[in-house]
């Protein structure tokens, strides 16, 4: 049982269940657990306090860990900020919540975009290209985990997310693109679910972190086709990498460390162009399914409106770190979807792809999210079937 009961092709994909347990335990796991550290992909680039277009603000968080620790100026690369004679020492590379030396730098100097354009992404609500107000976060000091985030707050923006947006569809009533979409987003909240539930906290006194594998059982495991839309994500966002796999392979990586740069750039060559990848998964989704019938354009300017929404939704999200990590994971997924779906309007021709700095930052953060959930899922299911036959 457990997590055989998922065997054959992920469901709309290309590849099966067993490949993608394998190809993710022995390659890409351990490939995006290195990247994500790497400078260039540490530093997410986010517009924090918005007001949330749709209600007035009823954020409620119980723990402090909702607070997203921001970058002190002095801790970004260098190449990332304005000159400064600060020299860096441990402490800087702590959290800096709550300390007064957090100096939040939100002005962007315009050397962090070297080589990268500054260009809008359609499917997203946020403007890439307005700097006002943005502010980088280190990624490794915010973890994605359980903040305590809870209640009408969270439960108005799921519910306005899958009403308004994405309704539930059954079969045969909804048309291929739209299930798209619905699956999309039910996979990215399956992983956000596992998160929480992996990194929980089990003792409010104690301090003691862990995992809840109960609340994964209860959430995420326990629902088969939870499991099969977190697959389904994944194997898109895969598919959105390796077509982009030129454009990444020639990206411009530089933080001012030549070292760390070739070895950004190096491990995003065995990523792109693993051969276990091109061998086993060579075609994770097939998009060229999609947009075929006559309503094609018309079908595909309705779902990236829904998709703007669920991200202006974004600024809705009463919890500081859950709102920076919904938005860098529904950027990565607007990413994903501008690689696979970008077409000249006029003529259907590809576009020529092109990414912001923060768009690759963004896409590649959500691979690594979606890998790291597949594994507890691999690994965890077993377990927490076993759990529920002692109960
Ligand atoms: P919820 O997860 O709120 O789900 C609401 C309803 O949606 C469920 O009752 C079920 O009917 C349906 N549903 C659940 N999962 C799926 C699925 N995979 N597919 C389809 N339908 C589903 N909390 C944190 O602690 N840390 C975070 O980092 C965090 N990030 C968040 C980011 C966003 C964008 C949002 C909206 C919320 C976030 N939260 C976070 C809150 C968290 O997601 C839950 O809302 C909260 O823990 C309450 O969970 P729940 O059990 O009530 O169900």
């Amino acid at each position: 049982q457990g997590s055989c009961k998922y065997t054959g092709m992920v469901e709309d994909c290309c590849c099966d269940y067993e490949t993608v347990n394998s190809l993710n335990a022995d390659v890409l796991h351990p490939l995006l657990q290195e990247l994500v550290t790497m400078p260039f992909f540490r530093y997410f680039k986010v517009k924090l306090w918005c007001d949330c277009p749709f209600w007035p603000d009823d954020g409620m968080c119980r723990l402090r860990d909702c607070s997203v620790c921001e970058c002190p100026e002095n801790e970004f690369p260098e190449i990332f900020r304005k000159p400064s004679n600060l020299v860096l020492t441990k402490d800087d590379l702590m959290c800096q919540e709550g300390k007064p030396q957090a100096t939040v730098d939100r002005t962007l100097d315009s050397k962090a975009f070297k080589g990268w354009i500054e260009v809008d992404n359609p499917w997203t609500h946020d403007d890439e290209t307005d700097n006002s107000e943005m502010t980088y976060v280190n990624l490794l000091l915010n973890p994605e985990r359980y903040t305590g985030y809870t209640g009408p707050s969270a439960k108005r923006i799921w519910e306005a997310i899958y009403s308004e947006n994405c309704p539930r569809y059954s079969s045969g009533e909804i048309c291929q693109e739209k299930k798209v979409l619905y699956k999309l987003i039910s996979g990215l909240h399956s992983s956000i679910s596992i998160h929480i539930a992996a990194d929980y906290l089990l003792d409010g006194t104690a301090k003691l972190w862990g995992q809840n594998l109960e609340l994964m059982r209860d959430r995420v495991l326990g629902y088969p086709e939870r499991v099969r839309n977190l697959y389904f994500t994944f194997l898109f966002v895969l598919r959105a990498v390796t077509k982009a796999s030129e454009y990444l392979e020639q990206a411009e990586y530089d933080t001012g460390n030549h070292e760390d740069d070739l070895k950004t750039q190096s491990l995003v060559k065995q990523l792109v162009y693993h051969p276990k990848l091109q061998y086993a998964c060579p075609l994770p989704f097939d998009e060229a399914r999609l947009w075929q019938g006559q309503s094609g354009p018309e079908l595909k300017l309705q779902i990236q409106k829904q998709f703007r929404n669920i991200s202006a939704l974004m600024d809705c999200v009463g919890c500081e770190k859950c709102r920076l990590w919904g938005k860098l994971q529904v950027l990565g997924l607007g990413t994903a979807l501008k690689i696979l779906f970008s077409v000249n309007g006029q003529n259907h021709l590809p576009e020529p792809l092109q990414l912001q700095r923060n768009e690759v930052i963004a896409l590649v953060n959500l691979l690594y999210r979606l890998s790291e959930s597949v594994k507890f899922v691999h690994e965890l299911a077993p377990v927490a079937e076993s759990m529920r036959g002692q109960v």
